[in-house]
């Protein structure tokens, strides 16, 4: 069965946040070249009610109860591209009533052309959209969308929702070296960014494993130069700071959970495990995870990293 809800873990943007899942694995209408979920298989476009709003709230419920007041933010995100839950505004109003913290999504963007997208999106405090293209080559270069799905709409679907949007857009630019890092690709998004109105940007770079095998970061001096062209853009390129919560009730669960939808380092998987095995047996607790195909490993760069099988219930 999916985890609907996982976390909390470190956010570069929110803090301690808790993930929340609305819709099934790999359920999007994009097939992003860097995606950490690997390539999209069908495209999806509908808009419609993949879990029971009551399952996931009181899913969230639970988790809030039980994470004790260390969650900053409840951010709707996961394993696909979550405004295409048709019961999102719903979510995020059940959950309002209970908890006065902060509410985040993370979203491709590429829906707000549609006014009942807008009109979901109301209840959340910020609004964390991808505007990694600013030209329609290098937007299907990256993100491979949906043939329906354009620049130009997601950029006017962005336009319309900073029109009645209350809470802060928060704009992020995946960097990839060769597709969207010249000058003239950051030159573009910064003209997207500056015509969706957005309050903060955040650059961030393929630091996990891709859905495409030859995709990674851009080279440093080409990185240095994207942050001076971006006026007040914050460099979101290293590695997560923060502890990821070592459950100490079922930590193997809670990993798993977590590693569906975050690749995890190698010291990430131990420091949750390390609540449940002594330091020195926690090598063959990961290796017996891998050996029952519950975690698979990874190699991205020198970094191993771990992740949940894609038969391992996703
Ligand atoms: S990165 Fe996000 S938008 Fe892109 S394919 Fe993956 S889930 Fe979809």
């Amino acid at each position: 069965m999916d985890a609907l809800v996982f976390g909390p873990v470190p956010s570069r943007r929110f803090g301690s946040s808790l993930g929340v899942n609305p819709v099934p694995f790999k359920t999007c209408n994009y097939s992003c070249v860097y995606c950490q979920l690997g390539r999209t298989r069908p495209l999806r476009t509908e808009r419609r009610e993949y879990y029971p709003t009551s399952q996931v709230v009181e899913e969230i419920r639970a988790a809030l109860e039980s994470s004790k007041g260390q969650v900053d933010f409840v951010t709707f995100m996961g394993e696909g591209e979550p405004t295409l839950a048709s019961n999102l505004g719903d979510m995020v109003r059940r959950v309002s009533e209970f908890w006065e913290g902060g509410v985040s999504l993370i979203t491709n963007g590429s829906l707000f052309s549609l006014p009942d997208v807008r009109e979901d999106a109301m209840g959340f405090d910020v609004i964390s959209p991808t505007v990694s293209a600013g030209d329609e080559m290098t937007f299907r270069r990256l993100h491979r969308p949906h043939r329906l799905f354009t620049l130009r709409r997601t950029l006017d679907g962005l336009v319309d929702l900073r029109r009645t949007f209350p809470g802060e857009i928060w704009a992020e630019v995946m960097l990839v070296r060769g597709i969207n890092d010249s000058q003239g690709s950051i030159d573009s998004i910064r003209e997207a960014i500056r015509s969706i109105g957005a309050d903060r940007t955040y650059i961030t770079v393929p630091t996990r494993p891709p859905a495409e095998c030859r995709i990674s970061a851009p080279e440093p001096d080409v990185l240095r130069r994207a942050l001076d062209s971006l006026p007040g853009a914050l460099d979101m390129t290293g590695p997560e700071a923060g502890e990821f919560e070592a459950c100490s009730e079922d930590p193997i669960a809670h990993l798993l959970a977590i590693a569906a939808n975050h690749p995890l380092r190698e010291d990430q998987v131990a420091g949750i495990l390390s609540s449940r095995f002594p330091e020195n047996h926690v090598a063959d607790a990961i290796k017996l995870l891998v050996d029952e195909k519950r975690l698979e490993r990874k190699q991205y760069g020198r970094t191993v990293f771990y992740v949940s099988p894609p038969s391992g219930g996703r």
